[in-house]
């Protein structure tokens, strides 16, 4: 594999600078459309994570006391900031992550929402006031942040991801530590410089590379007080059980296996549309991407032709040129997977309609790219089906009832998103009502939540209890205590009875 020449060292960023210290370990970010390494990243070790979560802890008093309209005057120059750099970011995701930078621009824009969310903070951060509970006793409620979070995310969105933590977090007075994706991680330094530009202080936000060493020193460190994690599910399982185990709230979302369910009475080009973008857009890696189709009865022989029209369309190549529709994927091991999936599926006996695995890009000869791919008559006791597979695969499975399709998504492990395609009001409040998933659309294709609800999917898709960004967000970053007061000049004597209202 060809090695540019000069390498680009990607650093920490700790207590408002970047730490230029050599690093004993380091890993390579890749362009993956060429599949050249184009930077090197400094990797953490157990002492990097206990200087990054000092210095957190250290800007965390003077942060948690800042006024909340000092600190909702931040929050709203950093929005400012983001919108004006949103171009650069869409670049920057592209090409480290290859998603066409279109696409990465989308990811900006969604975090930009809860960025604009977070900054409701003095309308968030309300408490609850009850006078006279009892004879001149008042009781209130108030929520106050918790200390010191970290955030460990996905390389999928380098943007997005980590904005549903941080931009929560630090509205609600916690200072923060980011553990991005080793994968590309370039897009959370620059969200460093706009935190500092926009006037926080420093130790506030901090951002430390790395793999296994830097995420097991975060989640064992005395000094984290909350943990959110996104990523695969067996890590975020890891990440769930060890977190806790070390006392500190955590929510860890996982996996998917995102079914889209389409009716005989669909509109079957609408139901081509939302498959063929929900499937291939950023080539599949997406969480809530569309990685099995279920068509009830006949529908799938209107369906399957629109689909196979609609890839023979697709333009696939490097994610810098917006003309493109699909990139590559992330890594050479990625694409390694993908592929095995595919002769998987093949083994199996699944009909192989479109296949991916021939696909060349023209100057691109050593990028990582599958083209789009697309099985049929799959059964729920396939690889290709019960795994998620995180590349351009969709797969088809045939169902007879509405109630077959229900049990087929019912009985994956995942639960994060789904959605149904029909014209019939009572199959899809069926639907909704029914399935045992997280995020459910209705003729829409990817139904993640717009930034003032909250994102999460169910059973192995989201381990802890409050999903993230949202209402949720809040609750998450912040900590309840109720008090009950009484200011009365009368004495009212001793009393060993247990207090009451009366
Ligand atoms: P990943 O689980 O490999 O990595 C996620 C994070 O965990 C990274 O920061 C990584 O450095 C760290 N990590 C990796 N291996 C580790 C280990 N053994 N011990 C401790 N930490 C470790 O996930 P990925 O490949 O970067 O991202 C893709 C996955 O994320 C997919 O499964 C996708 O569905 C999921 N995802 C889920 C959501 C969601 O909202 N549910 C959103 C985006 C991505």
């Amino acid at each position: 594999m060809a090695v540019s020449t000069a390498i680009r060292t990607i650093a920490h960023y700790i207590d408002g600078s970047p730490v230029d210290e050599p690093s004993a370990r380091y890993g390579d970010v890749f362009d993956p459309a060429r599949g050249i390494v184009q930077a090197r990243v400094a990797f953490a070790d157990v002492a990097t994570i206990d200087r990054a979560v000092r210095a957190a802890a250290a800007a965390f008093p003077a942060w948690r006391d800042t006024p909340l309209g000092k600190r909702s005057e931040v929050l709203f120059a950093f929005r400012e900031l983001l919108r004006a750099n949103a171009q650069r970011f869409a670049q920057i995701v592209s090409s480290e992550h290859g998603k066409i930078v279109t696409d990465a621009a989308g990811e900006v824009t969604r975090a930009l929402e809860v960025v604009d969310y977070a900054c409701a903070l003095t309308q968030m951060m309300k408490g609850e006031f009850s006078e006279s509970v009892s004879r001149n006793v008042d009781t209130f409620s108030i929520r106050q942040p918790v200390g010191v979070c970290a955030g460990i995310t996905p390389f999928n969105f380098p943007m997005m991801v980590p904005a549903w933590m941080f931009a929560i977090a630090i509205a609600c007075g916690n200072t923060f530590v980011l553990k991005p994706s080793e994968r590309d991680p370039s897009a959370s330094l620059l969200v460093a410089e706009l935190w500092a530009q926009a006037g926080l202080p420093k130790g506030v936000f901090n951002v430390v590379h790395g793999d296994k060493t830097a995420v097991d020193a975060i989640l064992t460190h005395p000094g984290v007080a909350a943990v959110s994690f996104v990523g695969s599910t067996p890590i975020a399982k890891y990440v769930y059980a060890t977190a806790a185990a070390n006392g500190k709230r955590v929510q860890a979302l996982g996996g998917a296996k995102n079914h889209l369910v389409v009716m005989p009475d669909a509109d079957m080009d609408a139901a081509a549309d939302a498959l063929v973008s929900a499937a291939y857009g950023s080539a599949g890696q997406r969480c809530m991407a569309i990685s099995a189709s279920v068509t009830v009865g006949n529908a799938h022989e209107a369906l399957i032709p629109k689909i196979r029209e609609r890839i023979a369309k697709l333009k696939v190549g490097p994610g810098a040129d917006a003309g493109n529709d699909m990139g590559p994927v992330v890594t050479a091991q990625a694409r390694e997977r993908i592929v095995d999936y595919i002769a998987q599926g093949e083994d199996a006996g699944a009909t192989l309609v479109e296949d991916g695995r021939g696909l060349r890009v023209r100057d691109c000869d050593d990028g990582f790219w599958v083209g789009p791919t697309l099985f049929d008559n799959v059964t729920s006791a396939m690889t290709i089906y019960t795994d998620e597979i995180f590349g351009p695969v969709l797969v088809n499975v045939r169902a007879n009832t509405l109630d077959e399709a229900l049990e087929l998504v019912n009985g994956t492990a995942y639960g994060n998103g789904t959605s149904i395609f029909t014209r019939d009001g009572g199959a899809a409040h069926k639907f909704q009502r029914e399935v045992q998933v997280g995020m459910v659309g209705v003729n829409v294709p990817i139904p993640v939540p717009v930034g003032y609800y909250s994102f999460g999917g169910w059973k192995a898709s989201l381990f802890g209890d409050l999903h993230i960004y949202g209402e949720d967000g809040f609750r998450f970053y912040t900590r309840g205590k109720v008090v009950t007061a009484r200011w009365d000049e009368n004495q009212t004597g001793v009393n060993l009875g247990f207090p009451t209202h009366k």
